[in-house]
This record gives structure tokens, sequence and C-alpha cells, in this order.
């Protein structure tokens, strides 16, 4: 039988005999802590402390490290204990640092930078009280008209009730409908495919017509160059639809809309201008957060959820794009799409 390295005997000691005594070298023991993906800090009885290089190296700023490492040596000598360390930034960094005796003697520390999961945890909270907040209007509005349908008998006003409940309803179906496109964007990157992004565009375009008779404003369309990307259709459809939407919502009666898609550099750019209402300078990287929205009247007046351009970023974060705005208030705004483009590879 092999023996079982690392260990004092006849070379027949396995993990949990108590009747050899193991020998375990330093080199090894930090070797496996180096493995753990948290700061170790190791306090031995004969007074030698150990570490792996995650303990002193957690974050890479040097003064950091010293602070970390100066409260995890004070953890040692408390035992049992745990501390968080919040250290100033931009941005501010969040630690955990837990302590605890070994036996018979020495001590462990254990640091854990909770940087992330602090700022998904407050990412979480918001977006639970963004969507209450949201659903709140519409379903207050639903249960306050439906009270006032209740033992109304004027037809015209029955009429004009049940029409802003079915309304409501709308609103809080678009809502939901976003939402779970924003969740199923999130969730994958799609399935990849190469498509000719013209076809995408006209698509997505043809989505919006109705919407833009409506409004009776033109939508025009222009492709230059093959434009081959990798990508998932419905994803980018949506994407596009959404810019194209806006654009139409937030123009004027009467404007128009120009969509291209040309190829520069390598990349296929889609871009959607419209000479609407525009976007003062201080919006242009919040209109992308989930619910945000600049003029809250005319969005909802207009059916919108606050989550079209949340959508936009993700499918080009998924497409390993970006998304651009140019835009001036009273003058318009131009969204600019601009994705690796796939060179006509299997299209
Ligand atoms: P919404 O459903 O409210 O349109 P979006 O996430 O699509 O939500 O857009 C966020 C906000 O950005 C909008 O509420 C609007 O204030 C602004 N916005 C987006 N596109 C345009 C545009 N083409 N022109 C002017 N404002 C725009």
């Amino acid at each position: 039988m092999p023996a079982w390295p690392g260990r004092r005997g006849d070379g027949e000691g396995r993990p949990g005999d108590a009747a050899t005594e193991p020998v375990v070298d330093e080199r090894t023991v930090v070797a496996a802590l180096d493995e753990i993906p948290i700061g170790v800090v190791v306090a031995l009885p004969d007074g030698r402390v150990l570490q792996n290089r995650r303990a002193p190296a957690m974050t890479g700023v040097r003064h950091v490290d010293v602070l970390v490492w100066r409260a995890a040596q004070e953890q040692l000598a408390a035992g049992d204990a745990e501390r968080e360390i919040v250290v100033a930034g931009p941005p501010p960094r969040h630690f955990v640092i837990r302590s605890s005796r070994l036996s018979p003697s020495g001590a462990v520390a254990r640091i854990e930078d909770v940087t992330d999961r602090k700022r998904i945890d407050a990412v979480r909270t918001d977006f639970v009280a963004n969507l209450s907040h949201e659903l709140k209007t519409p379903i207050g509005g639903v249960a306050a008209l439906s009270d006032a349908l209740v033992g109304e008998d004027d037809p015209e006003t029955v009429r004009r009730l049940a029409g802003r409940i079915v309304s409501e309803a709308h609103r809080m179906a678009a809502i939901v409908d976003d939402l779970l496109d924003l969740s199923r964007i999130e969730f994958g990157s799609g399935d990849m495919e190469p498509l000719d992004m013209a076809d995408v565009v006209r698509e997505a375009v043809g989505q919006q017509q109705h919407t833009a008779q409506q409004s009776a404003v033109s939508v025009s369309v222009s492709v230059g160059g093959e434009c081959t990307v990798l990508g998932d259709r419905s994803q980018l459809v949506s994407a596009v639809s959404n810019l194209v939407e806006n654009a139409v919502k937030y123009s004027n009666r009467g404007g128009e809309v120009d969509v291209t898609c040309r190829t520069s550099d390598g990349r296929v750019v889609v871009s959607v201008a419209d000479h609407g209402i525009g976007i003062a300078a201080a919006d242009h990287e919040r209109i992308f957060e989930r619910f945000y929205r600049v003029d809250k009247g005319r969005s909802r007046a207009t059916g919108g959820t606050g989550l079209g351009l949340s959508i936009v970023r993700h499918v080009v974060d998924n497409h390993g794009g970006t998304v651009t705005v140019r835009s001036e208030e009273g003058r318009g705004s131009t969204f600019t799409v601009s994705l690796p483009s796939s060179g006509g590879a299997g299209a």
C-alpha cells in the first residue's frame, strides 16, 4: 500500500489515524492555503504566523493591504470573533474578518473581500424597492378605478373607468414583459448564430411601424456593407426595437427617425437617430439604469416602463459590443450600437 504523503511512521498512516503523528511541512500548508479563495492567517502555538498569498494581497492596493492585515492581526489575538472593516474608496471596499481559536492552541483568521456581495445585495434591494414602487401605481390605480366603478350606473362613466382600468392593466403587463425579457437576457448570452444585422434592423423597425404611423413619425432604414455578426436574433431584434420605439416615442408628431446599419473598422454599427426632445447631458449615463426616466410623465403617457435601455445595454454586453448616446435637449438623440463583425464567417 502506498505511503500517505507527509506523515511520519511506517508509511501505513491514513488521515484520522491517531496512532501516527502527522508531520506536514510549512510550505505544503501554505501551498494548500493558497488554493483557498479567501485570505487566511494562522498563528501557530510557537509564535510563527502563516498566511496564504491572498491574505496580504487581496486587494492589490498597498495601503488597503496594510489596513486589512493589521485588522487580521488584532483579530488573531482576540480569538473567536468577527468584524467588518470598510476601507474608504473610491470605491469603498468591505472586508469581513473572522477568527477562531485552534485546538489546543493557536488561532486562525479568515479574511473575505465582500465588496461585490454587498454591491449585489444593494442592487437587489434597490431593484425590489423600485419594482414595488413601479407596480404600486398601476395596482393602486386599478383598485381606485374599480371602487369607483362599483355602483356606477352612467354608461359613459362606466366606459371611461373601464378603459382606464384596461390601460393600467396594460401598463402592469408591459412592466412584467420587460422584466421577463431583462431576466432572460441577464441570464444567458443566448443562441449565437451568424446574422445579417440588416435583417435584424428591418424586423425591429417593422415591429414599431404601427406605433410610428399612429404618431405620424416616419422611419427610414439605410444599410451599407455586409453587416454580419455572431448573435442571438431575438435579443438583437429586441434591442434595436427598443431604440426605435424610443426614437418614435420621444419624437414630435410628424418627426423623422433614421436607422442606419453599416460596417466600420471590423465593427457593425447600428445607429438610431431622432430629432425629438433630446436628453440633457447629466442624464446620458443614468438612462441605462433600470426604471430611470428623465421625464416620468412622458414615459408613462407613452407606455414606457423605464426598462428599455437596460435591455439594450444587457443585450449589447452579451454580444461584446458597446452602446453610446449623443443627444442634446430639444434637438434630438442618436443611439449607436457597435458590435464585433463576424466578417461573413459562416453566413
Ligand atoms: P422608457 O420605457 O421610459 O422609454 P427606457 O429605458 O427605454 O425607458 O429609457 C429611459 C429614459 O431615457 C426614458 O424615460 C427617456 O426619458 C429617455 N430616453 C430614451 N430614449 C430617448 C430618446 N430617443 N429621446 C429622448 N429621451 C429618451
